[in-house]
């Protein structure tokens, strides 16, 4: 009697414990036999089940078949949406497999809104928020006091022949590949507007040729006011291939 009674105690006391290394090392070991009195005491705390993140989905074919394709972005709020086929638009050539529309992003604890709404493709996204997080933001940061708080652009899909241009080639856009950046917002109320401050030897004149610069090492086509009539009132990012080997920048 007095041995069970012991046996008992020393079981209770080193429960928790056991039951935490058995929890973290392995989700589901079957617990040691214990006095038959403590079977429902160890029952009843026992941590509930961590295994959907620790184990392997026991059955990958039938969730990745169905699975759309996860777009994955580092900092950025984001929704993915299903696959936009041209066809609908009166052009199959349009369309975009994985889009997603974006909503902000996030570098230093800071976020930046995108006015509007902002529908490109996944492959589009990670180079466009990557930009805007780690060139962007950090120069924005640099110039005005409190750094960048929205991306003023068009939409980024558009259903379209480039320059708007009736029987021209299919815009980047058209493939959810561009985005056309209009205005940026500062944190301290001042307002970059491409338009307005491109090419002038004042902050926000600077601030855009250090974005443009840094533009073109991220993208494959970047075109300012510089670049020609279409383009005086907004910066025209993408990253379509040029060329054969797809190597070949246009930064203007
Ligand atoms: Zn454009």
């Amino acid at each position: 009697m007095i041995k069970i009674v012991s046996v008992s105690l020393i079981a209770l006391m080193v429960q928790p414990v056991f039951v935490v290394l058995s929890g973290s090392a392995e989700p589901l070991p079957a617990p040691k036999p214990l006095a038959s009195s403590d079977k429902l005491n160890e029952e009843k705390t026992s941590l509930p089940s961590p295994k959907p993140k620790l184990k392997k989905n026991p059955k990958p074919e039938a969730t990745a078949a169905t699975d759309p394709a996860v777009c994955v972005l580092d900092e950025t709020e984001f929704t993915s949406i299903p696959a936009i086929r041209g066809e609908h638009s009166g052009d199959a050539g349009c369309g975009i497999e994985s889009p997603v529309r974006l909503s902000n992003v996030t570098w230093n604890e800071k976020s930046v809104q995108f006015k509007g709404a902002v529908t490109v493709s996944c492959e589009f996204a990670e180079v466009y928020t990557t930009w805007l997080r780690q060139d962007v933001m950090p120069l924005a940061e640099k110039h005005f006091e409190g750094g960048l708080e929205t991306v003023r652009s068009g939409p980024g899909y558009q259903c379209r022949r480039r320059n708007n241009q009736p029987g021209g080639k299919l815009s980047e856009h058209a493939l959810g590949k561009a985005v056309d950046i209009s205005h940026l917002q500062m944190r301290n109320g001042t307002t970059v507007s491409i338009e307005e401050d491109w090419g002038r030897k004042t902050k926000p004149g600077r601030f855009l040729e250090a974005l443009h610069k840094s533009a073109c090492k991220r993208f494959t086509t970047v075109l300012s006011p510089e670049g020609d009539e279409f383009h005086k009132s907004h910066l025209h990012l993408d990253i379509g291939c040029h060329g054969k080997t797809c190597t070949y920048l246009i930064c203007q």
